[in-house]
């Protein structure tokens, strides 16, 4: 390990989820040594305490503020300072960590992503939303405070690991791969009496609730292909999705002399999670490896946008561009978060976004220019909420 250099100083946002609890376990198998400065969640508490004994941190941040006085009955005596609000979750963001794993779900994690990227630190970036949202500013704010954003997620992982920067003129198509989700073969009768319960068990991931939903509609497909044409600056017409099932090719980069390159391995999140922790060095980890000649036959085939009419819509909103796609980001949130209400059906979450853009787009309010693109994110996301609000509410009424 000593060869290696390894940031040392890291705070994990979204500590208690999926990737938060993943990204400390690797810190634990790989047996890094680092000094925790922030752990940050929503509403876990005793998740985040527990966390927090463990790793130490400097400051342990629960975004929801009723819970603060449990935070701080459960680390009262450890020295770990305690902290409510979504400000002081931004705060924490931007302490003197040198490497941020930003994995809060959803619009949330903006502030804090943009924070951690203002402070210059090297930005582990799983939360997708920030990127859908203001994926330039974001980039920009990075690069100008001397850090960097390391993409988490692992198809964009994967091009990230075999793009070369030096030829990005020669780059021809940037394949995402897919593994189509739970209703992969499912018919739209079928999706229509689909229950959060099956759209949550996905075939191959174990993740969040949001973007298991939005696997099963292939929303994150769709969410996945704004977040690589902001990445890598590739125009939407060069990004293609791909069916595969067994998550084993986790996306591919096509070049003009006809070659392409592609990144293979379990999906386990903690792969792309070290590589963007170590980059540009390889961490050793006892990471479960690749068995080809064991794995079976590995499959590819297009997409069916007439099943997951998430992903066309989702092609739409970056080809409009300007705030098009904060505004679907929101109206998917509100209407994933009613169907695992069970307030509308699975095929009602496409259907309430692609209402809610073209409402908006009728008023206008897909175009407004701001000054300040962060705040522009901010108005469209909650005028986007409310507009879907409405829309979910119709669905609901009866007939
Ligand atoms: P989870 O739902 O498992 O975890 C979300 C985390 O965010 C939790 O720690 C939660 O805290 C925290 N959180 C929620 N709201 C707030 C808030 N307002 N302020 C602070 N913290 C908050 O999600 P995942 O880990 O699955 O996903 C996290 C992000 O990573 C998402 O953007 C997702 O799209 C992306 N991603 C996830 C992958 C996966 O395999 N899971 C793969 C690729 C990308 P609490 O639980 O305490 O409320």
């Amino acid at each position: 390990m000593g060869a290696l250099s390894l940031p040392r100083k890291v705070s994990v946002l979204g500590s208690t989820g999926s990737i938060g609890v993943s990204t400390l376990d690797l810190f634990a198998q790989a047996r890094v040594e680092v000094e925790v400065v922030a752990l940050a969640a929503g509403r876990n508490v005793e998740r985040l305490a527990a966390q927090a004994l463990e790793w130490r941190p400097q400051i342990a941040v629960i975004e929801d503020e009723a819970a603060l006085p449990r935070l701080r009955e459960l680390l009262a005596g450890s020295g770990i300072r305690a902290a409510g609000g979504s400000a002081a979750v931004a705060e924490a963001a931007s302490a003197e960590a040198q490497w941020v794993m930003s994995a809060i779900v959803g619009f949330a994690g903006l502030a804090p992503t943009l924070a951690a990227a203002r402070a210059g630190a090297v930005v582990a970036l799983a939360n997708k939303e920030s990127l859908i949202c203001a994926g330039p500013d974001l980039l920009r704010t990075a690069k100008l405070a001397g850090g960097a954003v390391i993409p988490v997620d692992s198809e964009h992982s994967a091009i990230f690991q075999v793009f070369s920067p030096s030829n990005a003129q020669h780059v021809s198509r940037l394949i995402l791969t897919a593994s189509g989700g739970p209703f992969r073969g499912w018919s739209r009768d079928q999706m229509a009496r689909a229950t959060p319960e099956q759209a949550l068990a996905h075939p191959n991931w174990s993740m969040g609730a949001k973007i298991s939903v939005d696997s099963a509609t292939m929303m994150n497909k769709g969410l996945e292909v704004i977040e690589a044409a902001y990445l890598f600056a590739m125009p939407a017409e060069r990004i293609e999705v791909l069916i595969h099932a067994q998550s084993i090719v986790h996306s591919l980069v096509e070049y003009a002399d006809g070659s392409t390159l592609a990144q293979l391995g379990p999906p386990d999140m903690r792969a792309p999670i070290a590589c963007a922790f170590a980059w540009p060095d390889r961490l050793p980890w006892p990471a479960k490896k690749l068995d080809l000649a064991r794995t079976g036959p590995l499959t590819f085939e297009d997409p069916d946008l007439e099943r997951f009419p998430a992903l066309r819509i989702a092609k739409s909103a970056l080809a409009a561009g300007g705030v098009a796609p904060t505004a679907m980001n929101a109206a998917d949130e509100v209407a994933v978060a009613a169907f695992l209400g069970r307030r509308i059906g699975f095929l009602d979450i496409a259907a309430t976004v692609e209402e809610t853009l073209t409402r908006m787009d009728r008023q206008n309010l897909l175009w407004r220019t701001e000054n300040d693109p962060v705040e522009g994110a901010r108005l469209t996301d909650a005028t986007a909420r409310r507009v879907a609000d409405e829309v979910v509410s119709g669905l609901m009424a009866p007939a």
